[in-house]
């Protein structure tokens, strides 16, 4: 199919970021179109309990992020299922094409494709992701039952996805490269009175061991990272929760970016290097990197490009 859409505001991403965006870029009357991406709902759809949304003492992710598309499109955002390959900058309307064959132009863009898990770049974890290795818990660890597991991170995912993962898991292991953990304070405790869960402190992955047929995990060697000693643990599954890299593959060439890769956005706005150009979430947050928090860039980007386009006219 091949076709030609214009909007005066695309969104690109549907996380926290872009449905907030959606939600006040539609009560601006601008008629926003959302290309969801990959991921319809974002990183939360690959979490359960969250328990920092304001106004839910807890709430399941999946389902919090189909709120919160339900939200957006009842004040008047069109949400599309489809996945952006490449976005023209140079001139305005801008142009995104999308992998459906649709091209979208649009007289504003906000950018809100968030961020994605990071991997340790091992070849034997590259030989052994989906048979054994994965960085979701959520999607994965039923897999696992009565099984032995390690996962690897001393941060708030690696901290969650170990306590999720012994609901199914004899036993998990916790693998950090120090003695101190990122996690906020109550996932910490958590963790440490979880009598399934065993930390196993200034540890790196090293390798990860398998076999061919049929392909899987059956154990982890280990480098202590004080002394350089080589250890062995057995194991069927290893998930790695090291962190998040922003999703910036369609602005790395055209827009200014800082800390690694994060679109850098004028101080106290959402505006890029880009005139028309808006980022928001995770995409631009080296610092928080909270749903909370994506979705007040979400609302502060739209409010902008209400005011950036009032200018114009
Ligand atoms: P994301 O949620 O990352 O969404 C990005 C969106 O962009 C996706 O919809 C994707 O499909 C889309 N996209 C990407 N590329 C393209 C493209 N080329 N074309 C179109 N669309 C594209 N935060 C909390 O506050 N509380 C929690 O309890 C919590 N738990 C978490 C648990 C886990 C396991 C993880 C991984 C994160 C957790 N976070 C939590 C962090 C929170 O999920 C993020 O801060 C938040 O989701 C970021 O929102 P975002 O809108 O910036 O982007
Ligand atoms: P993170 O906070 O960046 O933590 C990454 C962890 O992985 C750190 O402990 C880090 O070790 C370790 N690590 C990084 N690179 C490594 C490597 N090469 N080898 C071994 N270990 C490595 O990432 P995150 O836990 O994914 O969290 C990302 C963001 O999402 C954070 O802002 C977090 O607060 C948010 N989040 C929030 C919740 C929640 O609110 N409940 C849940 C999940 C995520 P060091 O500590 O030594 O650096």
């Amino acid at each position: 199919m091949s076709d030609t859409r214009h909007t005066r505001l695309l969104i690109i991403g549907s996380g926290p970021a872009g449905y907030t965006a959606g939600i006040y870029g539609s009560r601006a009357m601008l008629e926003p179109i959302l290309v969801q991406g990959i991921e319809p709902g974002g990183q939360l759809t690959t979490t359960t309990e969250v328990e920092n949304w304001p106004g839910d003492t807890e709430v399941q992710g999946p389902d919090l992020m189909i709120r919160m598309e339900a939200h957006a499109k009842a004040m008047g955002t069109e949400i599309i299922g489809d996945i952006i390959t490449d976005l023209d900058l140079s001139k305005r309307p801008f142009t995104a094409q999308g992998d459906s064959g649709i091209t979208y132009t649009a007289d504003a863009i906000i950018l809100a494709t968030g961020a994605r898990a990071r991997w340790l770049g091992l070849e034997s974890e590259e030989k052994f992701k989906g048979f054994g290795v994965s960085a979701c818990a959520t999607c994965d660890g039923f897999f696992y039952r009565g099984q032995e597991i390690v996962v690897i991170g001393g941060g708030n995912t690696a901290v969650e996805e170990a306590l999720f993962l012994t609901n199914f898991a004899s036993k998990v292991t916790l693998i950090h490269r120090r003695d101190e953990l990122r996690s906020e304070k109550i996932l910490a405790d958590r963790l440490m009175r979880n009598p399934k869960i065993e930390p196993l402190w200034f540890h790196e992955l090293h390798e990860v061991l398998g076999d061919e047929n049929p392909r899987g995990v059956t154990g982890v060697k280990v480098k202590h990272t004080k002394t350089g000693e080589i250890s062995e643990i057995p194991c069927k599954g290893v998930f790695v929760a090291i962190g998040h890299a922003p999703a910036n593959e369609l602005v790395i060439d055209t827009l200014e970016t800082h800390m690694g890769g994060y679109v850098k956005t004028k101080p106290d706005s959402t505006a890029t290097s880009v005139p028309g150009v808006f980022a928001a979430g995770d995409l631009t947050d080296h610092q928080y990197r909270q749903a909370v928090t994506s979705a007040g860039m979400g609302c502060m980007a739209a409010l902008e490009v209400e005011r950036f386009l009032a200018g114009e006219e």
